[in-house]
């Protein structure tokens, strides 16, 4: 075989060492999604286990990455290659998007410890997942390319691959992984069955996870928490009905579109849908009954080498749920010939395949519709019939075999009344059946706590109005109908098999309709955000301009959001905000940050009008303001952080920084500051950023790019005196106002008298320190004297010691020197 078995585990892979392995075992997360109850689909449920391999360029090669990954839920394949300079942060940046609960990696990487950058980066992506080394001869590139040709599912329109030597990479990593997931799930991939696509020159928006956190994109660790942050996903998702929609819409949020073509499509259909409202209605209601149609892949992708009762059930389900499926073929045909947008219209020519009808037809003439169509109320008997007689009859003898005996099994056992006619006479005891119990005898009687039972019945269980018992004749009835009933699952599934085989060529229209699918649910996701807020759609073009814009996620009905504007154009293309605590800046931040990234995935916007340039990356870094003793890691992280977007940024990046340097002392945060500031208007990219730092407001003497905007307070008069509220409202010019930091402390509940004192202090200490620094040379030269005279009277108070002398010498020092600075009187050197 191609591996040799590991005896000890068949779970192990023989050549593959765990050394990188965090230790802790990696949560698979598809297996807890059914913990969430709600039927909207949140971020937990949508996320599947997906398996990464990573295989890196040597030689001619070096600094090139492949990577393959595989969701083992919906069998999609894909593969990138990473050839340019930011290959290891593109790499970094998918491993996070997919999320893998195991990577595998070449071993000779382990070896020789040169590939620090490569570990380096996988560790940091994913700190959870499972690293395992498997030895460098799996990841081939001729059998990966051998293997593409086999299994992906023909007519696969993605042909890129073939004839190209340049994707060597990927597709060792390829052929490794297939290898891997065939060997420890224990199935094989059948031929010309999955999807592979290969992503070279997506026209796709960079983002890292640091920016996903700060805008609140996603929430990547509440599922482990177990509470669910408000996120834009959460804000979108909210509105999405299937399963595969939300997982589209996380895609696309987390590598938002930038190509104009592709992000017009999808807001045309938006717009269409807002315009013809029963379009989302019928859609809508649609949708609702597609719950999760993509489960039907693995069955028809894997095959296993030995048959099992429970994968047979599973199989007969599965097909069950696809024969439904496929009823919304018909709703569909007739639905998307109504839309004009071509993102939907033309999938409505998809639907016209053939092959749709060829599955169909499999499937009816496999299935007994009759059986399974019957509603309303099942009991367990009825449920077990249904997949007992799942399969029509006559298409397998040792099928219909099986169930005969099945048959006569249970008409025997009902014949069979001996037992309870000689030791329970003229009692009304009948058979029961249960999917728990089994068959079993029910006694309904008044007296169900003292009634006795003869002692050859077991397993007694008294209930209020009835007890049901058990005998060892009965479990051995038990015993042979349910290996009878193992046999016909173990029969059906040879027909099962069969039907799986023909409608396999056909696969590839699956594939299709689940887009469909999921590309209708995230488009009815978007306009119900779009009818549910005051939205507009946005244009592109050279500059940010968004009036009245509101960040989205304080846009909630009921509780009002400061609009604010944002202005940037690529001649003043950086925004440098000032003002107080609580004013808004942050929030601001992640406002413009949130729009491009709704515009780029074709949603609408919250604002009253809006036009931005298409970003080809958005990178978003806040200062952390952390404890004394966690400073240093903090701000390193921060730099390096910073360092990051530095070296990808130009003139097509968006970068919001919110409180650069915050946590170190106020000379190197301002110095940092400027230096960042000033790289990033070299680079020319659009920029948001926030600052405590007021000194920074003077770079935009020196920098036509930067427009200074403050947010500053609104003074309120009470009976107290002036308080200052945060207003939100941004605007032009810099801040010189006080920086106060007291809705923080209102939130610490403070008596409020105390509050409005502490106000008032801050303001005439802020009052103070303008009028001094206004203050006239000469009024600080004559307080400078004032000062030495002071201090002369002080010393002359003490007795003449050494030291007062050596102090009275130095104070005439400083007395001369400021006298002299002033031109006063000339005072002899000699004069004590
Ligand atoms: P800063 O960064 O200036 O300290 P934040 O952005 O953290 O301020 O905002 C402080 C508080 O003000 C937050 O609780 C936020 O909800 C609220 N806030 C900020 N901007 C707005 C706005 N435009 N409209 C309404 N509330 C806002
Ligand atoms: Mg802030």
């Amino acid at each position: 075989s191609f591996f040799q078995m590991n005896t000890s585990s068949s779970r192990r892979f023989p050549g593959v060492s765990r050394t990188l392995s965090s230790g802790r075992s990696a949560p698979r997360r598809g297996k807890n999604a059914s913990r969430t109850t709600n039927t909207s689909v949140s971020a937990s449920n949508i996320l599947t286990p997906v398996f990464a391999s990573i295989m890196e360029g040597r030689s001619s090669a070096r600094g090139q990455i492949g990577l393959a990954a595989i969701n083992l839920t919906t069998m999609d394949f894909h593969l990138f290659n990473f050839v340019d300079s930011s290959a290891y942060s593109l790499l970094k940046t998918q491993l996070q998007v997919l999320e893998p609960v195991e990577i595998i990696i070449c071993d000779s990487i382990n070896e020789r410890n040169s590939n620090a950058v490569l570990h380096e980066a996988v560790r940091s992506a994913c700190d959870q997942a499972t690293i395992s080394a498997v030895q460098r001869r799996y990841f081939d590139g001729a059998r990966g390319h051998e293997m593409y040709r086999l299994l992906r599912a023909r007519t696969d329109p993605n042909s890129k691959l073939e004839n190209s030597t340049d994707k060597e990479l990927c597709l060792a990593a390829f052929a490794a992984l297939v290898k891997y997931i065939e060997h420890i799930e224990g199935f094989i991939f059948a031929t010309s069955s999955i999807r592979i696509t290969f992503h070279e020159d997506d026209a796709l928006c960079v983002m890292d996870a640091d920016t996903w956190e700060n805008l609140r994109v996603i929430d990547r660790t509440s599922s482990a928490r177990g509470k669910d942050r408000r996120t834009i996903f959460s804000m979108l998702s909210s509105g999405t009905l299937t399963v595969t929609g939300a997982r589209l819409l996380r895609a696309s949020l987390l590598q938002p579109l930038a190509d104009e073509d592709e992000i017009a499509a999808r807001a045309d259909a938006v717009e269409e849908m807002l315009e013809k409202p029963h379009l989302l209605e019928r859609s809508r209601s649609l949708l609702a009954c597609a719950q999760s149609i993509d489960s039907i892949l693995p069955v028809i992708v894997k095959k296993y080498r030995e048959k099992t009762v429970v994968k047979a059930e599973h199989r007969i389900v599965q097909l069950v749920h696809l024969r439904q499926t496929l009823q919304l073929v018909e709703k569909l045909r007739q639905l998307l010939p109504n839309f004009v947008s071509p993102i939907i219209a033309v999938k409505a020519d998809t639907l016209l395949d053939d092959r749709i009808e060829e599955i169909r037809a499999i499937l009816d003439e496999t299935l007994n519709i009759d059986i399974l169509s019957l509603n309303g109320r099942k009991n367990s008997m009825d449920a077990r019939n249904q997949k007992i007689y799942a399969i029509q009859s006559h298409l397998s003898t040792a099928l219909d075999v099986s169930r005969r005996a099945y048959e006569e099994l249970l008409k025997d056992l009902h014949a069979d009344t001996r037992e309870l006619d000689e030791c329970m006479p003229e009692q009304n005891v009948q058979l029961a059946y249960s999917a728990s119990r089994l068959f079993h005898y029910l006694w309904i009687t008044h007296d169900a706590n003292r009634v006795p039972v003869p002692p050859n019945f077991i397993n007694v269980v008294r209930n209020k109005a009835s007890l049901t018992f058990s005998s060892r004749h009965l479990m051995r009835f038990n015993d042979r109908i349910e290996q009878s009933v193992c046999e016909v699952m173990l029969e059906s599934d040879d027909v099962i098999s069969e039907a799986i085989d023909a409608i396999r060529p056909h696969v590839e229209v699956l594939y299709t309709l689940i887009d469909t699918l999921s590309t209708l649910d995230f488009i009815c996701a978007l306009v119900v955000y779009a009818t549910e807020r005051d939205t507009v759609r946005p244009s592109f073009g050279g500059s940010v301009i968004i009036k009245a814009g509101r960040y989205p996620l304080l846009d909630v009905p009921g509780k009002p959001v400061v609009p604010n504007d944002t202005y940037l154009t690529p001649s003043s293309h950086f925004a440098l905000i000032t003002g107080p605590n609580m004013a808004g800046k942050s929030t601001y931040t992640r406002q413009v940050g949130s729009l491009a990234l709704l515009a780029q995935i074709g949603s609408f916007v919250p604002a009253e009008a809006a036009s931005l340039p298409i970003f080809k990356r958005i990178s978003s870094r806040v200062g952390q303001n952390d404890t004394l003793a966690e400073n240093l890691s903090s701000f390193a992280a921060e730099m390096t952080g910073m360092a990051g977007i530095l070296a990808s940024a130009d003139a097509r990046t968006l970068v919001m920084v919110d409180e650069l340097a915050r946590s170190t002392s106020v000379e190197e945060g301002i110095g940092i500051s400027y230096a960042v500031i000033e790289e990033l208007i070299e680079k020319k990219c659009f920029v948001v950023f926030t600052s405590h730092f007021l000194d920074l407001a003077t770079l935009d003497a020196s920098y036509a790019a930067v427009e200074n905007f403050h947010f500053a307070p609104q003074v309120r008069q009470t009976s107290d005196g002036e308080v200052l509220d945060p207003s939100h409202t941004l605007y032009r010019g810099s801040y010189s106002g006080p920086l106060y930091g007291f809705e923080v402390a209102e939130l610490a509940a403070l008596p409020s008298s105390m509050l409005v004192r502490a106000r008032q202090l801050a303001q005439r200490l802020h009052e103070e320190w303008k009028t001094r620094r206004e203050e006239e040379e000469e009024m600080m030269e004559t307080r400078e004297i004032l000062r030495c005279a002071h201090a002369f009277r002080e010393l002359l108070r003490h007795p003449r010691t050494t030291t007062t002398k050596a102090n009275l010498l130095q104070l005439r020092a400083r007395f001369l020197d400021v006298v002299r600075a002033r031109n006063a009187v000339e005072i002899g050197e000699d004069e004590d």
